[in-house]
């Protein structure tokens, strides 16, 4: 798919036959509000002025200021940054976050730069777009290869261009520089909330569940981590680099410090105080990885992972899609036909916003909670919205992703019809009729 914008927006479709809508909501939500392209010039340190290619794009702002993380990576492009803000848009919605939705990009290999210059593409990344973000506006915050540090740096950016102390205009923020507790594990926590909402109905036991987990990034590994501890058996995990999968079951805290020591991915067993055991592992493509024959696949690497091609040869009985678009449009279909449900990403991986939003609360009323206490209003979300989700989809018979979209069109209808003049103009004309 060349497109993604126009894959992204082609499932509008299908839940504009499920939900009535009038055509101003329609129109509105085929285009996005604003779409800013900069270019973010950094001094390197060889001294050398490089200019990179940055993005903002604002997709709507019916339900409250624009909220989305900021990517870097080699990828970025107008059309991927636009197709991530109607994802996050949708997102908003569906876990009832008072937000429109936006992201952020720039196109860059942050694994090339030095920490030094990282800062500096940071810092004048927020410099460029400035003046369509804040606290009221547009909230920006982590995404793939940006991190609690980056969003510290960018934050401080910020608060320097306005002279004063703006800690709500960034989320995802490091925890000494107001950020939240318990941010940093929240996607991969949504999403095993959602996992278990699902298993509770599928009537799933963990402990007889295997899992496969593409991408090991910050929302794939907390994910991994926590199903472990709640019994689920891990069975592969991969990173950019390749995948590895041990039947046995990964310990996943060992495979990540091996991985942060070692920077290659290797099957850990549980360990015995200091000593670990290799596991027996195979080591897969990122492909193989996908087609592994396993209870949940839990994607959570980049879009357009499942797509046509491969579809038909998936052999996992379920999919959570942690990852944005990971999944797209045909292979969608395709999954649907052969009966495998898709715990859609603006569902699943919403806990990185919903605890976003926790923060940007925390920091305007400048009091701060117990990890406990976000934990808690995260699992009551996560499991609220996951409920009425499944329940929409069985009562429609439509699938989970289409009911999703349902409930956040609904709702972001429902805003854009309550503030609309279609509906005066309509009234006031039947109101003219009557009076002659
Ligand atoms: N980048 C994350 C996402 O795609 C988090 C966005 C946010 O916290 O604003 O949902």
């Amino acid at each position: 798919m060349s497109n993604i914008f126009d894959d992204a927006r082609s499932r509008l479709h299908e839940v504009f036959e499920n939900v009535a809508v009038t055509d101003d909501v329609r129109e509105r939500l085929m285009h996005p509000k604003l779409a800013l392209a900069v270019s973010v010039p950094v001094r390197m340190d060889d001294g050398r002025l490089r200019v990179f290619q940055g993005y903002r794009v604002q997709y709507d702002d019916t339900r409250g200021p624009t909220k989305g993380g900021i990517r870097f990576h080699p990828d970025v492009s107008l059309d991927e940054v636009t197709s991530l803000s109607f994802w996050m848009t949708i997102k908003c919605a569906v876990a009832g976050l008072p937000y429109g939705g936006a992201k952020g990009g720039v196109a860059v290999n942050p694994k090339e730069l030095s920490r030094l210059e990282l800062e500096r593409l940071s810092r004048a990344y927020i410099r460029a777009i400035a003046d369509v973000i804040g606290p009221e506006r547009d909230i920006p915050a982590p995404d793939v290869y940006t991190n609690a540090t980056i969003m510290g740096w960018m934050a401080e950016e910020y608060s320097q261009i306005r002279r004063r102390q703006v800690p709500a205009v960034i989320t995802g923020k490091p925890v000494h520089l107001n950020g939240s507790l318990g941010r940093e594990a929240a996607t991969g926590r949504g999403a095993l909330f959602v996992l278990q909402q699902w298993a509770q109905r599928q009537e799933l036991v963990p402990t007889e569940t295997t899992v496969a987990v593409q991408g090991f990034g910050n929302a794939g590994y907390h994910f991994a981590r926590l199903a472990q501890e709640a019994g689920y058996r891990i069975v592969a995990i991969s990173d950019s680099k390749g995948a590895i999968h041990s039947e046995e079951g990964i310990d996943v805290e060992q495979t990540m410090h091996h991985k942060r020591t070692h920077r290659e991915l290797r099957a850990m067993l549980y360990c015995d105080a200091s000593v670990c055991d290799e596991a027996q592992q195979d080591t897969l493509s990122n492909n193989e990885l996908l087609e592994l024959p396993v209870d949940v696949l839990v994607l959570a690497a980049m879009e357009n992972q499942i797509t046509a091609e491969n579809a038909g040869r998936i052999r996992a009985t379920q999919i959570l899609e942690i990852a944005n678009g990971p999944t797209n449009a045909e292979a969608d279909s395709l999954l649907e036909n052969r009966g495998v449900p898709v715990l859609p990403d603006v569902l699943a991986n919403a806990g990185g916003v919903i605890v976003s939003y926790f923060e940007w609360v925390q920091n305007r009323a400048g009091f701060y909670w117990e990890e406990a206490e976000v934990n808690a209003r995260l699992q009551t979300i996560a499991e609220r919205e996951a409920k009425a989700i499944f329940e929409l989809a069985d009562e429609r018979q439509v699938s989970l992703r289409t009911a999703a979209y349902i409930q956040a069109l609904q709702r972001i209808a429902g805003a854009i019809r309550e503030r609309g003049t279609q509906e005066y103009f309509t009234e006031h004309d039947v109101a003219k009729a009557a009076d002659h």
